[in-house]
């Protein structure tokens, strides 16, 4: 009995001189405005959805910056407990690992220079397609094994072999690529009516309790306005 007492006082110090629980969030901020770096500091959409989420919850979030493709194994390893990265519920990962509700809807577009004829994907089997490792795009591009693919690790290097032609496309997520469109001279974007794309948050498997919480948190940020107040802030 005293030495169940003696425990029970030890966690209780210990919650209590550590505070509140640290969900650690790999992201990788190259994906604007979802998750992008602004004067050294981590920003973005996601970036605020975690940390409210985080406030509803009750625990402290720390972000981590990981490249994209190492995202999940970082979350299997246990070196980061979730994942928010404007990451695509797939099929695929839903092997790996556990997703929290949808949060965002995306579809995948072509970048192409203002001037270029090209009308849909199979064009790039005469072409050469950038696109970003890892992502549901690179996937997408990998069905057609005739596509000329060269793979980068962050859209803005893609976007820099977009502009000195070296590459005549790039497929990506539709608000980012509208994102760099607008901010890069002589750019459009093509529709190329691919399937919608649901973003949500992932987690290890067997974290049933920690889904249900983020779950009902995300509801309430969507009843609150605090989601629209987001839209607003990173899509206008
Ligand atoms: N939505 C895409 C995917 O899940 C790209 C995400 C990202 O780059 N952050 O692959």
């Amino acid at each position: 009995m005293n030495k169940l007492f003696s425990i029970f006082i030890m966690l209780f110090c210990s919650i209590s001189l550590f505070g509140k629980e640290t969900l650690i969030v790999g992201t990788n901020a190259e994906f604007p405005p979802f998750e992008y770096m602004e004067k050294n500091k981590i920003v973005g959409f996601d970036i605020d959805l975690i940390n409210k989420i985080g406030e509803i919850i009750g625990k402290d979030i720390k972000i981590s910056n990981l490249s994209f493709d190492g995202l999940l194994p970082a979350l299997q390893a246990k070196k980061i407990d979730l994942v928010v990265a404007g990451m695509t519920v797939t099929e695929e990962r839903k092997k790996f690992v556990d997703f929290s509700k949808d949060y965002f809807i995306a579809t995948q577009v072509l970048i192409l220079p203002e001037n270029s004829t090209i009308s849909n994907l199979n064009d790039f089997e005469t072409n050469k397609l950038g696109t970003i490792l890892g992502y549901t795009g690179d996937l997408l591009a990998s069905k057609n094994k005739n596509i000329q693919k060269i793979q980068y690790n962050t859209p803005a290097m893609a976007i820099m072999d977009l502009k000195s032609g070296k590459i005549q496309g790039i497929i990506l997520d539709s608000a980012p690529a509208l994102g760099y469109v607008k901010n890069t001279k002589g750019l459009k974007i093509l529709d190329i009516n691919e399937e919608q794309e649901k973003y949500a948050i992932a987690l290890r498997k067997g974290n049933e309790k920690l889904v249900e919480e983020i779950n009902s948190a995300i509801d309430e940020i969507i009843k609150t306005g605090y989601y629209d107040q987001l839209v607003k802030k990173y899509f206008n």
